[in-house]
């Protein structure tokens, strides 16, 4: 019978060297082979060639190594890559590379499929299985920073967590990854090149301001009236916009952070000057960014994106307010990668 081995990589470096000591041998036994683990990305104890062979069947029957495997990869026309992710219980997540001319961003999932249920979005179809674990949201970026590498010949630069599920319904396992992302230990990159997304969850965004967080933050609004937005974020009945926007007044003032808001504008729902004029004053308390997203269809036409003639209406509204805006293109629809896109359809 197979008995329940510990998961090795929940284990901080101090509880490694600990065990060690434990197992009559050296503290620094612990250094080496958590380096083998993070530095180098083992995937079984076999490849960990510095440690003896004795200490490797040690590990060996005392735990395991839970790492993803990139199941499939698809590669789009514009050069975006999309991975289907296989986790050690068999549940798949997909994550996303996107390469611009300077930069390359990571769009990695945190929740194998979620429990709000945004209308227009794929994933929402998913019901929420489970929260991903901090290695498992680690290891995407990993892999995806390979994949830069790789086919891209530089290394990752960017990473937004905009893929399956949302960040902040499970803020702790999202921290520890960043903590591990952002570490020496781990990938060594700036916070400041994370933007962690969210649909908007009042008491998390207050204690990611108390937490003094260094990674960005974007709001998907997609309304700034509630009535439409309950229609089509269902959740936004439980978390009102004035409830948002008192959270996002906290964190503005603790962070000083300039936030950014998605939006993407449909036909009939939110394509009246009434719409841009409610997210100027949604936006009026804090310096704030507005990235007006395409939207990417997932079926039945039920929701279509306004024309340019509607998109120039709400940047002029939002330009003579002073408010930064962008008019975002997807990337990756030809192998349903782009946002909204994830459904574990391939
Ligand atoms: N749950 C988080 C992160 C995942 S969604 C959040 O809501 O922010 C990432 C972004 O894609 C969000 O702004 C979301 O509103 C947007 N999105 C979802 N479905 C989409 C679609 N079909 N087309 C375009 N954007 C979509």
């Amino acid at each position: 019978m197979e008995t329940k081995k510990k998961d090795i990589r929940a284990l901080t470096k101090d509880q490694l060297r600990e065990f060690f000591v434990k197992q009559g041998d050296k503290a620094f036994r612990g250094n080496q082979v958590y380096e083998w683990l993070w530095q180098k990305s083992a995937y079984s104890f076999e490849d960990m060639t510095n440690i003896s062979l004795e200490t490797r069947q040690m590990l060996e029957d005392n735990f395991v190594i839970n790492h993803i495997k990139v199941d499939q990869m698809q590669r789009s026309a514009d050069g975006t890559i999309k991975n289907a992710v296989r986790l050690h219980d068999n549940l798949i997540v997909e994550s996303v590379l996107i390469p611009t001319a300077t930069r390359t961003t990571a769009c990695v999932s945190s929740q194998v499929g979620c429990s709000l249920d945004c209308r227009f979005c794929a994933t929402s179809r998913l019901k929420r299985m489970r929260n991903l674990n901090p290695d498992e949201i680690y290891d995407q970026v990993v892999a995806i920073d390979n994949e830069s590498r790789l086919y891209h010949n530089r290394p990752l630069s960017n990473i937004v967590f905009m893929g399956m599920g949302e960040p902040l319904m499970n803020y702790n396992n999202v921290l520890k990854a960043i903590d591990k992302i952002t570490s020496p230990e781990g990938l060594g990159m700036s916070p400041k090149r994370i933007v962690v997304s969210t649909s908007g969850v009042p008491k998390m965004i207050k204690k990611m301001a108390d937490d003094n967080v260094k990674f960005k933050l974007a709001v998907s609004l997609h309304s700034a009236i509630d009535d439409i937005r309950t229609s089509i974020m269902p959740f936004n009945a439980t978390f009102p916009l004035t409830d948002l926007r008192e959270a996002l007044q906290y964190w503005y003032a603790a962070t000083k952070n300039r936030i950014t808001y998605e939006y993407v504008i449909w036909d009939g729902i939110n394509d009246q000057r009434k719409d841009a004029e409610a997210l100027v004053e949604f936006c009026k308390f804090a310096p704030s960014k507005v990235n007006l997203i395409e939207y990417n269809p997932i079926d039945d036409g039920e929701f279509q994106q306004a024309n340019s003639k509607v998109i120039d209406m709400y940047v002029s509204i939002l330009e003579a307010n002073n408010i930064t805006v962008t008019v975002r293109r997807s990337r990756g629809k030809d192998i349903d990668a782009a946002c909204g896109q994830l459904a574990n359809k391939s």
